[in-house]
């Protein structure tokens, strides 16, 4: 029954709510967790800086914490009581033997993420939560009511207990590690009769070589933990004959999920983003690449994350034809680190955004099953390309070497052909590794 109750109230938010109720949905919900953290976080009680606010003014004049920070005080910052050492020697232990079942102390259940400079993050979910995941999942996971009985095939690095709690009646779900063997998985698939395939964007690629041999057709392709490109989209849609949809997930919270037009809303009674500009200007129009993304989980009571900078930037979009008023994402543009820099003709740094580079190597040749880019230096960048059949790479470099050009840059490219296959740890596979660092203030 918990179920359907969550199941209705998230529908009706994101179908009902207006604007304004938003608004102050959201702030009484911040001020309910700041309420908490101030009696129940050692870390938000002890800092006179966070006050119970009585307005959006006064919310918008708390600090920022951020992942090290968020690491650093982890056993002041949870409400559990939950001891830093001890809860990351438990997740590594779990992790180093691939057992991702079962709760920590019987209650909680403990996510682990390594960022680019391998800071391992650590994330707690109470099993009072992950018991309430099937409603979220069914409101907010991109598997829409018409879609039941669903069948799913669920991959990630990963899997956690908050997973397995989602199986329910109507709606079965199947766990494969993204490391499994490509034939294994198309057996699984056709076994199971699974219609709703769930995968990171990297997964999808090595899955399509495959894609005749799955027997039952699929109503509906989802990804995750990585960003999808249009033109990814479009090849996988055109390749599985399914639609293909996108939702938005962080350890730190479930920030957007598709509507019934496709269109990704960020999930506001979850989540409250801030966007800002290089001004610290908070961003309200859509189209317009900001410089900080900054949210805070509402529903997290375990380990409050007030006013968190994510390494992701999003640009917001017009709102939707499906008449929601939770702000829409035009695209993810992941995390500024991962982007590519070239020198325009005045020798100034430039950004070119990687989805952008990623959709000039996807849609040149169909042979380009997977891509790396590595870029070590400004304006110069190496390619490493596995394909799938015969092609002359050097049809993609000018390809490239055109378009920088279009921008106004130049860059100097190296490709070579090899064999790409998903990392073997708990790492997202990265097409783009940047060891360029760049004073972003001014850009
Ligand atoms: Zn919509």
């Amino acid at each position: 029954m918990q179920t359907l109750r969550d199941y209705r109230y998230l529908v009706k938010n994101r179908k009902h709510l207006t604007s304004e109720k938003i608004t102050s949905l959201q702030l009484k919900e911040l001020q309910r967790l700041l309420h908490y953290a101030k009696e129940n976080s050692p870390y938000y009680k002890n800092n006179e800086a966070y006050q119970v606010v009585d307005s959006w003014d006064a919310f918008h004049h708390l600090p920022f914490i951020n992942k090290a920070i968020m690491m650093e005080h982890f056993s002041d910052i949870n409400t559990c009581g939950l001891d830093k050492d001890e809860t990351m020697t438990y997740a590594l232990e779990k992790e180093k033997n691939k057992d991702y079942l079962g709760y920590y102390k019987d209650e909680y259940v403990i996510g682990l993420s390594s960022g680019t400079s391998g800071n391992k993050g650590l994330y707690i979910t109470p099993k009072s939560m992950t018991k309430r995941l099937p409603g979220v999942f069914l409101a907010r996971g991109g598997v829409m009511l018409r879609d039941l009985p669903a069948r799913i095939l669920f991959c990630l690095r990963v899997f956690s207990q908050g997973f397995q709690d989602i199986n329910a009646p109507l709606l079965k779900l199947t766990y494969a590690s993204t490391m499994t063997p490509t034939e294994d998985l198309i057996q699984t698939m056709n076994d199971k009769k699974i219609n709703i395939l769930m995968a990171p964007p990297s997964m999808m690629r090595v899955l399509m070589p495959f894609a005749s041999r799955i027997k039952y057709p699929l109503k509906k392709i989802i990804t995750y933990a990585e960003v999808l490109s249009s033109a990814d989209r479009l090849q996988f849609s055109t390749i599985f004959k399914a639609p293909v949809i996108e939702i938005y997930q962080a350890s730190e919270g479930q920030i957007a999920s598709p509507c019934k037009a496709g269109k990704l809303h960020i999930n506001e009674d979850l989540v409250y983003v801030e966007l800002y500009d290089e001004n610290n200007h908070l961003i309200k129009e859509p189209h317009i690449i900001g410089h900080k993304m900054v949210l805070t989980n509402l529903i997290n009571y375990a380990q409050p994350l007030i006013r968190y900078e994510m390494n992701d930037m999003i640009v917001l979009d017009e709102p939707c034809s499906c008449g929601s008023s939770f702000r829409t994402i035009e695209k993810i543009i992941g995390r500024r680190d991962d982007n590519l820099w070239f020198y325009d003709q005045n020798k100034k740094p430039k950004i070119v955004y990687a989805d952008l580079f990623a959709r000039w190597i996807i849609t040149e040749s169909d042979m380009i099953r997977e891509f790396q880019v590595i870029q070590d230096d400004i304006s110069s960048i190496h390619l490493c390309l596995d394909l799938l059949g015969d092609y002359d790479v050097s049809l993609l470099k000018q390809r490239l070497l055109h378009e920088l050009h279009a921008l106004g840059v130049e860059g100097i490219i190296t490709l070579e052909t090899v064999k790409l296959d998903l990392p073997r740890d708990a790492n997202k596979f990265k097409r783009f590794i940047s060891h360029v660092s760049i004073d972003t203030s001014s850009t």
